[in-house]
């Protein structure tokens, strides 16, 4: 009997996937090594990289006035990069405050510039996402969160903007398309939706580098690695690999247009058993609701551990909620298949019949 694996991140990825990188691992095609004994200047290598560039451009139909990036430091370096590259000192950055992960957005953006958080949840421990706030047209950038993997909110749409956007997508990037032109910048880690920890895929249009006065060390400048093709120092050569395989996997389901009826799916499942059972509830505004992570909670505490115990017994892991928000979050990724979220719901039904 398989596991059902709602880890928010590092997450599920494709079987397939898992498969074929374990086999790349051992023996890398005909080459006689493992891919990860091969230098990142080879031929094979270097085919990789290429593949898994064009491979984005192509699912999230990004213009060429774009470049993918392939760097480390998780998308919590980017926290800093952003406004390292992007804002002067004397100049004002809007943020959209919306949980944990931008909360340190925030935080690192101060160390550069003027900041602005023109929109909070806060007041409501980020159970929702704020609309129809005002945006000053002299800020340099906005930054938004899309999907608050802690708190299982996610931006519906985005809002048109008078100002470039920076978007953190690290938890919902490839599970729905959007329009990149939108945007100036696009950053996410791969731990949740697209590959193993220790690449942070960043999307990038050139225009915007090389505008700020502050000297920048070269590994921590965007347009180093826009010149060197993420190949200035060594990338993370197997993590790249891993997402190339996701990537690969997306386009053969059909894309992110599929991806996104496939999440639509899970969360309709998921959301509609939380709404009917008188076991539990959601956290957060139900028009905000994450196609990512379904938070709930139980009505009754006590009951927590006899829950926990039979989600255990069926082989759902990962579900305990971030300490934060506390109950439960089903983390429900582009891999995960609908079958395992109807295991879950099962065993929420049955818990209902056992203990309502
Ligand atoms: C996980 C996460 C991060 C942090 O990612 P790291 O790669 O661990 O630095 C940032 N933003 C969001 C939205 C996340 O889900």
């Amino acid at each position: 009997m398989s596991v059902h694996n709602f880890f928010a991140g590092p997450a599920i990825l494709p079987q397939e996937v898992l498969k074929e990188a374990s086999e790349s691992a051992w023996r890398y095609q005909d080459h006689g090594l493992s891919i990860l004994e091969m230098s990142h200047r080879s031929k094979p290598l270097t085919a990789i990289f290429e593949e898994t560039e064009a491979l984005i451009h192509e699912l999230l139909n990004i213009p060429d006035d774009y470049k993918v990036l392939f760097l480390t430091g998780g998308a919590s370096s980017q926290f800093y990069m952003v406004p390292m590259n992007l804002l002067n000192e004397n100049e004002t950055a809007g943020y959209v405050d919306t949980g944990t992960w931008s909360t340190k957005a925030i935080k690192e953006a101060k160390l550069f510039g003027n900041v602005k958080v023109i929109a909070s949840s806060e007041d409501k421990n980020f159970n929702y996402i704020p609309k129809n706030y005002e945006v000053p047209t002299d800020l340099k950038y906005l930054h938004i969160t899309s999907n608050n993997t802690i708190y299982g909110t996610q931006m519906q749409s985005f809002a048109d903007c008078p100002v470039r956007m920076v978007i953190d997508m690290s938890s919902d990037i490839f599970s729905r398309p959007f329009d990149i032109t939108s945007f100036d910048l696009v950053y996410a880690g791969a731990q949740k939706n697209l590959g193993p920890a220790g690449v942070t895929l960043v999307i990038v249009k050139k225009d915007i580098l090389e505008k700020v006065e502050r000297k920048i060390p070269s590994m921590l400048n965007y347009m180093t690695h826009v010149k060197k093709d993420s190949t200035f120092n060594t990338p993370p050569v197997y993590p790249i690999y891993v997402s190339l395989l996701t990537l690969r996997w997306i386009k053969k389901m059909g894309g992110v247009k599929v991806m996104q009826e496939r999440n639509q799916a899970k969360a309709d499942l998921l959301y509609g058993e939380i709404d009917r059972n008188p076991m539990f509830y959601g956290t957060t505004a139900v028009e905000d609701r994450s196609k990512m992570n379904v938070c709930f909670l139980l009505h009754d505490e006590s009951k927590a551990e006899a829950f926990e115990a039979a989600a255990k017994d069926a082989k759902c892991v990962g579900i305990k909620g971030h300490r934060s928000v506390g109950g439960y979050r089903a983390s429900t990724y582009n891999a995960l298949p609908i079958e395992s979220v109807q295991v879950l719901v099962d065993v929420m039904q049955n818990f209902e019949k056992q203990h309502g």
